[in-house]
């Protein structure tokens, strides 16, 4: 009697953009239509999701109010079971899986169980908030190193910034928000101007998108005062003084210095 193998499941690490769907990369939006199951987090944008047909199971792994995010092993236990039972299982991430998306993890978890895995690169947040504020990460005159940086370590004091912003630099912080007081004032004990410009995009690409410039000694005052929501960047370096954003300077005198970085 001829034997029936078990179908064939695969697992893809797709990322979704930084929110707007128009920036889904066409692999992604294929795989959409084709997946048995996708799992997605909270970053996903609600545009991306409207694209996964009604036929397709979909789980959100992301934090709600009444319970916590899915611990990381039970996602990765859940990604390698579903693969395992033949699907094609599609986990969605916000940005690119491999930027701060833990997708490093879960192409780890894939790897031990034996599943055949595929990653999908996606725009990450950074390059998306950029292009959404006109903001060069790079540029001749200005920057020739760009660093990504997650603020949202718990102790920001043992981490070793120096060098990652200043002359010649830009330094483009994800997560955060939270500790961007500890964060303007760590760069500038470094020895990082204060008067350095700063932007903070708030939901990049989607279409309430706002962009915000100030200095880097006004960071922490401007998260607060304009109550940045999450998802936000913050991009420090001579780059944002060329942000087409809203001027948002607490310090009367500061626009003149802005103006002089442009
Ligand atoms: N993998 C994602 C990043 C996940 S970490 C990527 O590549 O973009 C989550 C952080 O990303 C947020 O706290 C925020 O700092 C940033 N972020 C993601 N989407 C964003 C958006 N649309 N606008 C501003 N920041 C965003």
């Amino acid at each position: 009697m001829e034997k029936t193998l078990p179908p064939a499941g695969k697992l893809w690490l797709v990322g979704a953009g930084p929110g707007d769907p128009d920036l889904l990369t066409l692999r992604a939006a294929r795989l959409l239509e084709s997946a048995d199951i996708v799992v997605h987090d909270g970053l996903v944008g609600e545009g991306v999701l409207a694209l996964i047909p009604p036929h397709v199971e979909r789980i959100s792994v992301a934090k709600q109010r009444s319970r916590h995010t899915m611990k990381q092993d039970l996602i990765n236990e859940l990604l390698v079971r579903e693969t395992r039972a033949g699907k094609q299982v599609v986990r969605l991430k916000g940005g690119d899986p491999f930027i701060f998306g833990r997708g490093g993890e879960e192409l780890d978890a894939a790897r031990e169980a034996g599943v055949v895995c595929e990653v999908v690169p996606g725009i990450t947040a950074a390059a998306g908030c950029a292009a959404q504020a006109g903001l060069p990460l790079t540029h001749r005159e200005d920057a020739s190193a760009v660093s990504f940086v997650a603020g949202q370590c718990k102790d920001l004091t043992d981490q070793d910034w120096s060098g990652l912003a200043g002359h010649g630099r830009t330094l483009v912080i994800y997560m955060g928000l939270a500790t961007a007081t500890a964060i303007a004032d760590k760069l500038i004990a470094d020895g990082v101007s204060p008067g350095l410009p700063v932007a903070v995009v708030e939901r990049g690409t989607t279409a309430d998108a706002r962009v915000m410039r100030s200095l880097l000694t006004d960071l922490g005052d401007l998260v607060a005062r304009e109550k940045v929501q999450s998802p936000a960047l913050i991009i420090v370096g001579k780059v944002a003084a060329r942000a087409d954003a809203l001027d948002c300077l607490g310090t009367p005198g500061v626009a003149a210095q802005i103006r002089d970085f442009t």
